[in-house]
Order: structure tokens, then sequence, then C-alpha cells
């Protein structure tokens, strides 16, 4: 009889960066499906994006403006929920051929 050990399991866990490294995107860069208003987001009360793309795509400047930028954009659609303020004012799919492709192994 087998028993898992769950020490090990634990240890072959890949951390985010490894997990993400093993996608690949189709950058258009023609369309950003995703977009932002800048001066909503500069009167945003949480920028809870921030926090909430698992791709870390948003980030507060130095200059107070958020930086935004649609490579690398796994399409989860947790920006659109998390944005109450309303500053992202596209959220689309990327057009056919572009995107992620997500890797398994
Ligand atoms: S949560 Fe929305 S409004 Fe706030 S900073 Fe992020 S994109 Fe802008
Ligand atoms: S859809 Fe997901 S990965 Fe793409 S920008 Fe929004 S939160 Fe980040």
């Amino acid at each position: 009889m087998t028993t898992s050990d769950p020490s090990t399991a634990t240890s072959a866990r890949l951390d985010t960066a490894d997990l993400l490294g093993r996608d690949s995107f189709e950058v258009d860069d023609e369309y950003a499906h995703i977009s932002i208003d800048p001066a909503v987001c500069r009167a945003c009360p949480h920028h809870a994006c921030v926090s909430a793309c698992p791709a870390s795509l948003f980030s507060c400047g130095s200059d107070a403006e958020m930086h935004f930028d649609h490579a690398g954009c796994l399409e989860c659609g947790t920006c659109r929920v998390v944005c109450t303020p309303g500053g992202i004012v596209r959220w689309t799919y990327p057009h056919s051929g572009f995107g992620v492709v997500f890797r398994f192994s």
C-alpha cells in the first residue's frame, strides 16, 4: 500500500512566476483588449486591480498614474469584477489568434 506524503507534494509546487512562465502569449500590438481611463483610476479609492490581477499587470507609479499593459493577460476577468469605480472602460477577449495559450505541463 502506498501513501501520499503531503510534505513532498507541497515542495513540488511551482510558484506563481514559474506557472506563468509556462504560458505563452500572442500579443496584439494593434488592439488592447482591456483599457483603462487614467482619470477615473487617479480618483480610485482602492486600486483593487493592483493586488487582484494574478499576472500583476496593473501598477501605480510614483507619478500616481495607473499603468496597465495588456500583454501577459490571462483573460480571467478578475479586474473587471473588482473595478467598481469604472476605470476599466473596455474589457473584451483578444481577437482570434491572439491572447494567452495555457500550458498544462
Ligand atoms: S480598480 Fe478600476 S478604477 Fe481603480 S485603479 Fe484599478 S482599473 Fe482604475
Ligand atoms: S483579465 Fe485577469 S489577468 Fe487580465 S488584466 Fe484582468 S485580472 Fe489581470
